[in-house]
């Protein structure tokens, strides 16, 4: 049986828009409109994922992802119109698997439910191939040592230590300078470039660290 991904969506031009790519991508899908119908309806019929969006009729996306992690660790992807939503959305930590912004191209959805649902078949042990020392902020990965800052030390670590999650820029920055507030969003940025450059250099996927558009960044499992 085909996966089936569960559409959260109350503009029926768009539900109708994600049904036809989804199912052309070779998805089953189901539609709901209204928010308060999302979980008896996964309770009774578990989706493989959930594309739920953000303002909806009858009860949000963030009140409805809260419960829906209560009892279910289906996938979850967010939809959002503005993208400083996501920024706080992060950091009520909701549990969601993925963001994505509107408006977007259907065919990035299909990606990304593709993306999320490959994610959440793999098995979990985190970034086996990665070892931290803290006390001499060294860090190696597949064998070959990285040559880190102690900035960008933390940074990978703290990536690390939460693979496939998804961190904002303010997140990291708040993280690696609890005490600044004067560090600008480029820092970040900037940090992360030559962390990349040093995972390259050491033989690694640079791709180890993705940037997530309009979101920040996020350390993949290997
Ligand atoms: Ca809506």
């Amino acid at each position: 049986m085909n996966e089936t991904v569960l559409i959260v969506e109350d503009e029926p031009k768009l539900a109708g828009l994600l049904h036809d790519y989804l199912k052309q991508a070779g998805f089953e899908t189901s539609l709901l409109a209204n928010g308060l119908e999302v979980v008896p309806q996964v309770k009774e019929t578990p989706p493989q994922l959930i594309l739920l969006d953000l303002m909806l009729p009858g009860r949000d996306g963030m009140d409805v992802c809260r419960e829906l992690r209560s009892f279910s660790r289906v996938p979850i992807i967010m939809v959002t119109a503005r993208v400083e939503e996501i920024d706080r959305l992060l950091g009520l930590e909701l549990g969601a698997d993925d963001y994505i912004c509107k408006p977007f191209s259907p065919r990035e959805v299909v990606a990304r439910v593709k993306a999320v649902l490959r994610r959440a078949g793999d098995s979990p042990p985190p970034a086996e191939d990665l070892v931290l020392d803290e006390s001499r902020y060294l860090a190696t990965l597949n064998g070959h040592k990285l040559d880190l800052t102690a900035v960008e030390f933390k940074l990978l670590r703290y990536l690390a230590e939460h693979p496939g999650r998804i961190f904002s820029r303010g997140q990291l920055m708040d993280r690696i300078y609890p005490d600044e507030r004067v560090v600008s969003d480029r820092t970040i940025d900037s940090h992360i470039k030559k962390l990349r450059r040093k995972i390259d250099a050491a033989g690694g996927d640079e791709e180890r660290i993705r940037s997530v558009y309009g979101v920040g960044y996020k350390f993949e499992r290997s």
